[in-house]
């Protein structure tokens, strides 16, 4: 049951010290606060030793620290693990862990469902539901935190954060940011803006926008190296053209010192994946401060697309790379508990009539 007392997840330190500002305290409050909140983890006020009791009282009068319900965990084999996590108004979404050698990467929603129904995608094919709150994008985070633990061998668990989940993060631009804002603070999590990526189909405003108010990391699903197929399968294209969106990323970068531009390329059999297409987008980012992160098709029940084979995806990748484009290939992982997870999902959907993405896990993994 959502209350009308504010969560205190959705609150960046500005936010929180007005809020005590405007309940007559101190300001250094929020500070404290935040660490209790995501330092010691805290789920409730009377924990809190340093905070005077008169401020606990407010805080338990006023506000909450609420976080989504775990409705189940999947394991994969490689160590992925996919939670499904059920929001306070019976919404369901996805938030994904993702372990590799070197970092531990947490794949967060930011929407329930998207408006935008790219030709390829699950999540868009389920239509649009609502925007997740600053505090339900920073709960996807904490919940799993304590679920795996916060450090291991002296490295952090979770160490870079990417909105790749469900949802057009950049159509939620309010509550992504604050979120981000909350996620990189020294009194929260504190993680390197550049550990945290955000992921757009391409909405050219919002991305101009971002580089002054949150400049993380950007990707941008690119998918396509001319306008007529982008218009196909990415259709915001139809309103922001690829010239327009690379001129964006540039500056991007450019305010940004140059940093690279990330452009994922989903590799569809026969649609996008011949070595003229591959020498068509060489020509749109060769000498630009731009990487290509190539992801193999996630084939998903009903979906119109097939993911190429081996030899082709492998045949692209090294015709992009001759071209000296810095080019990864996205390593599936998790899918057999995609599987799963398949199941479970018509399980829950019955429960509880929640919504859910369908989309599986390879999505989420940069490699
Ligand atoms: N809405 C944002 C972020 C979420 S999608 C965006 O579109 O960028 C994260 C990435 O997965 C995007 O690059 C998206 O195009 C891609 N994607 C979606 N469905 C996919 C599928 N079935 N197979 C491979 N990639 C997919
Ligand atoms: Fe939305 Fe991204 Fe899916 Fe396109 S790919 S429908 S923008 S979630």
């Amino acid at each position: 049951m959502q209350t009308s007392r504010v969560n205190l997840l959705g609150l960046t330190r500005d936010e929180l010290e007005s809020w005590f500002a405007l309940a007559g305290e101190k300001s250094c409050r929020a500070s404290q606060v935040m660490k209790w909140l995501y330092h010691e983890d805290a789920d409730d006020f009377g924990c809190m030793a340093n905070i005077s009791r008169n401020v606990r009282e407010l805080l338990k009068r006023e506000a909450e620290i609420s976080m989504p319900e775990i409705l189940d965990t999947c394991h994969s084999r490689d160590g992925t693990v996919k939670w499904l996590l059920r929001l306070h108004d019976g919404e369901a979404i996805e938030t994904v862990y993702i372990p590799e050698r070197d970092r531990g990467t947490l794949c967060v929603s930011s929407q329930v469902g998207c408006v935008l129904d790219c030709a390829f995608c699950a999540t868009g094919r389920e239509g649009f539901s609502r925007n997740l709150r600053a505090s339900e994008i920073v709960a996807q985070f904490r919940r799993v935190r304590r679920e795996l633990g916060y450090v291991r061998g002296g490295h952090r668990i979770i160490t870079n954060v990417v909105l790749m989940g469900m949802g057009e993060p950049l159509l939620n631009y309010r509550n992504v940011v604050a979120a981000a804002r909350i996620l990189m603070d020294d009194f929260g999590p504190g993680l390197s803006r550049h550990r945290i990526t955000l992921s757009t189909s391409g909405l050219v405003p919002q991305i101009d926008r971002l580089s002054v108010d949150c400049p993380v990391a950007l990707a941008v699903s690119l998918h396509a190296p001319d306008d007529e197929l982008r218009n196909r399968l990415v259709p915001i294209n139809r309103k922001y053209n690829i010239a327009k969106l690379l001129a964006t990323c540039w500056r991007y970068s450019a305010r940004d010192g140059d940093r690279e531009v990330t452009f994922e390329y989903a590799l569809m059999r026969d649609v996008n994946d011949s070595l003229e297409h591959a020498d068509a987008l060489a020509g749109l980012l060769v000498n630009r401060p731009a990487k290509i992160n190539l992801i193999p098709f996630n084939p998903y029940p009903g979906a119109d697309f097939l993911r190429p084979s081996n030899a082709v995806m492998q045949d692209f990748q090294f015709a992009l790379r001759s071209r000296g484009l810095v080019t990864t290939m996205r390593k599936t992982r998790g899918e057999d508990i995609s599987a799963a997870c398949g199941q479970l999902k018509g399980r829950v959907t019955d429960r509880t009539r929640i919504r859910l993405g369908d989309r599986s896990f390879g999505l989420a993994v940069h490699s």
